[in-house]
């Protein structure tokens, strides 16, 4: 069985990994697992791809095993793809999801519903210690609404009203939501690309 460590400390996203992996019999280790707890890495890049990138080679070079990250985040049309990488800390240093969809409404004041397009971004990056780096995106399309609706889900879901339904992430299941999100999608490429390795 091969191994493979997951950048980030979000049990959530190490399930939803562990599920895929588990089909081809890769054994996914957590950072904590792997004697990295509390490793910090900095995430100063300028796309998703570029910081997910950064952590899983940075956890490669520490540990020499095949690394998996992701990384992603929220953009705004009108704001130039705004809060994108910058979407944990949109609002300040002491960001909360609360802070930030305040802050979004307020740079969004005064535009109208058809301007206010936007798509969750979720790329997922793979160093390989043979040197073979892959990423995969997956996006989610939607409008940022005028007020926040519904209890489901985290960060920007209540504002995020998703392209063919008439609701916010926040207003529908978190198992709807797993089909159709930013992450589900880029989850499928990855299984994709797993599928590929073990044919070659
Ligand atoms: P990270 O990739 O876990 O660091 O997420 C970055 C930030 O993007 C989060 O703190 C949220 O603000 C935002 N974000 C990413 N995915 C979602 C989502 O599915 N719903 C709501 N907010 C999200």
């Amino acid at each position: 069985m091969g191994k493979m460590i997951l950048a980030s400390s979000n049990k959530h996203k190490m399930e939803e990994i562990k599920k895929i992996l588990d089909k081809f019999d890769i054994n996914l280790q957590s950072m904590a697992e792997a004697g990295l707890e509390g490793f910090e890495i900095v995430e100063d890049g300028e796309t998703f791809e570029e910081n997910s990138m950064k952590k899983a080679v940075t956890i490669l070079d520490e540990l020499g095993i095949d690394t998996i990250a992701d990384d992603s985040g929220l953009m705004v049309d009108k704001l130039d793809g705004r809060p994108g990488v910058y979407s944990a800390r949109y609002s300040g240093e002491n960001a909360n999801a609360d802070t930030n969809n305040e802050k979004l409404l307020m740079e969004l004041d005064g535009v109208p519903l058809e301007e206010r397009t936007a798509k969750f971004v979720c790329v997922i990056s793979i160093a390989f210690k043979n040197g073979e780096k892959i990423c995969v995106r997956g996006e989610c399309p939607g409008k940022i609404g005028f007020e926040k609706k519904g209890e489901n889900g985290f960060g920007y879901d209540p504002l995020f009203i998703v392209d063919g339904y008439d609701k916010t992430f926040a207003e529908i299941s978190g198992a709807e939501k797993n089909k159709i999100s930013h992450r589900a999608k880029a989850l499928e490429k990855l299984e994709e690309i797993f599928q590929d390795i073990a044919a070659r």
